[in-house]
């Protein structure tokens, strides 16, 4: 059996966005599960789309991922160049090679002439379609002015009856009228192809066996079957794959943030997670497991299972999932991935950041959520004294006051600021005053914290902020109370 070979074939037009990486990850879990390869191929013959820097971005994304190329441009490969503008003198050739078969012709009609015929058909309410105007030339007509120098671009000669069918491995089987294809450009007047040529040339040179792509693509693949056609090639398998949308009607959009990969990693979320979670919508597993690796990924990956209809990126589904791998990451990695979030409010503040990360880790849904969690440690927030009423804890701002009255001496007269000590001191106190825990706790974690959800209870956060701080909030609350 032919060795499986997929190809990931971005176009480096800016940050990938989440419907081209999970393409990446089909074609990836695909050629791994088949022991095959994973290609990545650079398509940027478009040089008015493309962006600077987008190359690159496209590696960082995949090696972030863990999806490791086996040929690509940096890592290189039989079948190089992986960059399609460096690859420009082979296409043309095969261009020729069509013309040569009456499969595809020159065409020599300008943007003018071709809007005035584009103008003239809509007015009459028709679709334009090229008319095969320069098709009717004679070689001699094409020679000569191919001679003088006339820019040119090369069309593919498209049937107008009959229809064109093929196999799609999601979709099944789609037929396509042949009176609907165009006569696509193959070759562009700066001599670079198009994608619709390109991919067919590169497709077969680098011996892609399965074509897996956006299913925008699966109306254009007649075109594409033609030119195997003609050049007797035989046709790859095809695996669309439907859009990741972020519900039934909306398209994930840029202007929300919830499009590209890097729009979630730079919130905080893992890309472990966001692999994990991506690779589930639009694919099932057939039973109801959730978590993989990439590992178990490739081992549980089934064409067959690809969904035919829209996958919706859930971004609150993600965030479960995303909360999953931080709790149970190792704990110095964590510490070092939440570190850069507790600077950006409590830089230079002398807190304890280990200590704090052990109260934060079970907490840490996404890692942008983690500055407003943990700020009030810096300073105090503005609260209301609403919040020392607690029905459970049996406080109101009444019992509050009187809580942090009694505990103030005892605050005051530990030496040893350790958490044990303060727990043990606080403790005896409590008892001894004959009050329920809830009672002194609560309103001692709402002085010092001014808020009702903290990490960790009143006696870490006293540790955390050291004996003075924990008295200069313990008296603003006291005052707050009078
Ligand atoms: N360069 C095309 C795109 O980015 C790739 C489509 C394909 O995989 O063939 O849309």
């Amino acid at each position: 059996m032919t060795k499986v070979r997929t190809r990931f074939a971005p176009s480096p037009t800016g940050f990938l966005h989440l419907g081209g990486l999970r393409a990446a990850l089909y074609g990836y879990l695909f050629a791994k599960k088949m022991n095959g390869d994973f290609i990545l191929r650079i398509e940027d013959t478009d040089q008015e789309r493309f962006v600077e820097g987008a190359t690159e971005v496209i590696y960082d994304t995949l090696r972030d991922c863990g999806m490791n190329w086996d040929e690509g441009p940096d890592v290189g490969g039989d079948y190089g160049p992986y960059i399609q503008s460096q690859r420009k003198d082979t296409y043309l050739p095969y261009a020729q090679q069509l013309v040569e078969s009456g499969h595809a012709y020159y065409c020599f009609c300008t943007k003018e002439e071709l809007d005035e015929r584009r103008a003239a058909a809509e007015a009459k309410g028709e679709v334009f379609k090229y008319d095969k105007h320069c098709m009717h030339l004679t070689k001699e007509e094409v020679q000569a002015k191919l001679d003088a120098g006339v820019p040119y671009v090369i069309r593919q000669n498209a049937p107008t009856e009959g229809e064109t069918s093929y196999h799609d491995e999601v979709f099944g089987d789609m037929t396509f009228p042949n009176d609907v294809l165009d006569d696509m450009i193959l070759i562009k007047q700066d001599g670079m192809p198009t994608y619709n040529f390109a991919n067919v040339i590169d497709d077969h040179l680098m011996g892609i066996t399965h074509v897996m792509r956006g299913m925008e693509y699966l109306s254009s693949t007649p075109k594409y079957n033609l030119l195997y056609n003609a050049f007797g090639w035989d046709i790859p398998t095809y695996i669309h794959m439907p859009p990741v949308m972020r519900d039934a009607t909306h398209k994930l959009s840029k202007r929300d943030g919830d499009a590209y990969y890097s729009d979630f990693v730079n919130k905080g979320y893992l890309p472990e997670a966001i692999i994990n979670y991506l690779a589930l919508v639009g694919w099932n597993p057939g039973n109801d497991r959730e978590f993989f690796t990439l590992e178990e990924l490739v081992e549980a990956f089934d064409v067959g299972r690809i969904n035919k209809s829209p996958g919706i990126f859930d971004v609150e589904k993600l965030t479960w999932f995303n909360w999953e791998y931080i709790r149970k990451m190792d704990f110095e990695k964590y510490l070092a991935m939440v570190t850069p979030w507790f600077d950006k409010v409590l830089s230079g503040k002398g807190f304890d950041y280990r200590r704090l990360a052990q109260l934060m880790q079970e907490r840490t849904e996404v890692f942008n959520r983690v500055p407003d969690m943990v700020k009030f440690l810096g300073e105090l927030p503005e609260y209301d004294i609403d919040l020392y009423t607690h029905k459970k804890m049996k406080t109101n701002p009444e019992v509050a006051k009187a809580a942090l009255e009694m505990v103030k001496p005892v605050i005051e007269g530990i030496d040893n600021w350790t958490e044990e000590t303060i727990h043990d001191v606080l403790m005896a106190a409590i008892a001894e005053a004959g009050l329920k825990n809830g009672a002194v706790l609560w309103p001692l974690r709402i002085a010092i914290s001014g808020q009702a959800s903290t990490p960790g209870g009143a006696i870490e956060i006293a540790w955390l902020l050291g004996k003075e701080e924990t008295l200069r909030r313990l008296d603003a609350g006291l005052a707050k109370l009078s």
